[in-house]
Order: C-alpha cells, then structure tokens, then sequence
C-alpha cells in the first residue's frame, strides 16, 4: 500500500478518524450530521472515497487525490460531492437515479404524490441538485481488490432499495452508512424503503466480525458493536410498541402522525416530513396487521 504525501497534508486539514493506517473516516460538515454526512476514505494502490456528502469546501481538499468515488446509495446528503468526480460506482438497483433531478425524484417516490411543492420547499432549502452518471455500477455483495485491501459492498437494503454497506475482512471494518447506529434511529421515509428489509440488515450486520464500525452520522465505534447494532433494531420494536399503545382508540393516520412517534412537532413544519413519517408508520401499520396486532377498521386503524 503505498502512501501518497499529497492526500496525507491534505487529510491533516480535515477532521478525520484513522481506522486503519490508510483508511479514514472523514467527518462532514456540521460533524457529519443531514444534510450533510462523512465519507470513507481508502488509501491504497487507488485512492477511494465511500460517499460525497462531506460538503463541498471539505471535498475540494481532497479531490485532486481521489481515483474512484462509490455511493453506498442514491440519498442526496450521500451523492451532492459527485460532480467534482470523473470516476463513479453505484449499486446496479440505484444506475442512473442520480443522472437528472427527475430521475431522483421518481425513484425517491416524490413525483404524483401531490408532496412535491412542500419537499421542494424543503429540499432547495438545503441543496442545490447536480445530476452525476457512474462510470461503473456495481452488483450487490461485489468485491473490490484497490490493492491491497479487498471490500464487499455488503447488500443492506431497507434504507434503500440498492443500500450496501463496506466491510474489509482482513481488517475488520465495516463501514455501515446509513445503518447509522444514531439515537434517531432506522429511516425509511420514502415509499421504496422497506422495514421487513431494514430489520433483515441490521442482524446481517451483527453476523460481521467487527473491530470498529464507522457510519455516516456519528464517529467511528471500536466497543460494544453488537449492543449498538441491537439498541438500534430496538428503536424499530419501541416505535412498534407506541403505536400499539396508542391505536387502543382508533385513529386515521393521519392523527397518528400527530403523536410524534417519529419526528418533534417542529420538525413537521415541513409538511415533507410529516409525509415522511406518515411513509414510516404505513409500514409499521402493514407489518402489524400481518402479524395480527392491528386491524384496519373503517375509519383506520386499532390495536387488537
Ligand atoms: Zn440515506
């Protein structure tokens, strides 16, 4: 593995968490937190960067010395640093999401959802869309030798539909995007999110030998990897257990996004994400009623 001066002088002006001697966690602006969110950085024979959300006065630090960047998934805090790129992987579920802000739109399930003005509203207020085409998709659970390391992009759908995490065998890392292990919890707000998926990954995850997991959100995590991941999946069966609590007097859900199960109050002055939670709850409400703890009723919902 060779060492490149250039990257190193450049890793020093940022904020950066060493998880091996060549591999980085880069912390993004506003210590990583939406809109914006860290990256891998995987100094080998070539130089790789997981993610461009950094925001873009910290992407400038480091483009120059970048070979490849690779989108753990389509969601704009992740892909908003691709234009300054010439080299794009991206998963073969999410090819050519990210090509036009139509596409985006379509496949995040904004379009004919009578949604769009308010989640623009909300959108241009944190960013400005450039459409990137990869240069090369990928396939779920593919290897990539970068010299000396190897890496599976581990398929991790839920999130969404084509969501890998990172994992380096030899060295136990495991870089796990937006199974972000953050007090927030599991997302799934857009319609072509899945739970049952989510739940799946989540113990996917735990079946890795871990020596230190980073994520999108947060710093990086040497102790206590299967608690996190365990604490995390619980977030899901807590929000489970609330809603179970609260559907003993039936209600639409409509008047259940109201009780906050998700998002505070004042986070749902956007009415986008009051549409994002409402997403959310729908596949709560679904995986109830298939396990029989919910029935639909005329006016909605109730707990049985
Ligand atoms: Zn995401």
């Amino acid at each position: 593995m060779r060492k490149r001066n250039g990257l190193l002088g450049a890793l020093s002006k940022l904020r950066t968490y060493p998880l091996d001697d060549n591999v980085y966690l880069i912390i993004g602006k506003n210590s990583g937190t939406f809109p914006f969110s860290n990256s891998l950085l995987i100094m080998d024979e070539e130089v790789v960067l997981i993610d461009s959300g950094l925001g873009d006065e910290l992407l400038q630090v480091i483009k120059d010395e970048v070979d490849i960047v690779l989108n753990s998934h389509y969601h704009i805090d992740h892909i908003l640093g691709n234009y300054l790129f010439k080299e794009l992987w991206v998963v073969d579920a999410e090819e050519g999401v990210t090509s036009s802000f139509e596409s985006y739109k379509r496949y995040a399930g904004i379009l004919g959802t009578g949604i769009e003005q308010d989640w623009l509203e909300w959108f241009h207020e944190h960013f400005k869309f450039r459409a990137s085409s990869p240069t090369r998709i990928f396939k779920p659970n593919e290897v990539f030798k970068f010299g000396e390391t190897e890496w599976i992009a581990v398929h991790t759908p839920g999130h969404s539909p084509g969501h890998c995490c990172f994992y380096e065998p030899k060295r136990k890392l495991m870089f796990s995007s937006d199974l972000d292990l953050t007090s927030f919890g599991p997302w799934y707000g857009n319609p072509n999110a899945n739970l049952y998926d989510f739940i799946e990954s989540i113990k996917k995850l735990s079946d890795f030998q871990m020596d230190v997991i980073a994520t999108s959100h947060m710093i990086p995590l040497k102790k206590n990897i299967n608690q996190a991941l365990e604490d995390y999946l619980n977030i899901i069966f807590e929000r489970d257990e609330r809603i179970l609590k609260i559907l003993e007097n039936e209600m639409t859900i409509e008047e259940l996004v109201k009780y906050d199960i998700i998002y505070k109050e004042e986070q749902k002055r956007y009415k986008a994400f009051a549409w994002f939670e409402q997403n959310m709850l729908k596949k709560h409400l679904d995986r109830l009623m298939e396990l029989d703890k919910v029935e639909r009723t005329e006016a909605g919902y109730r707990a049985l």
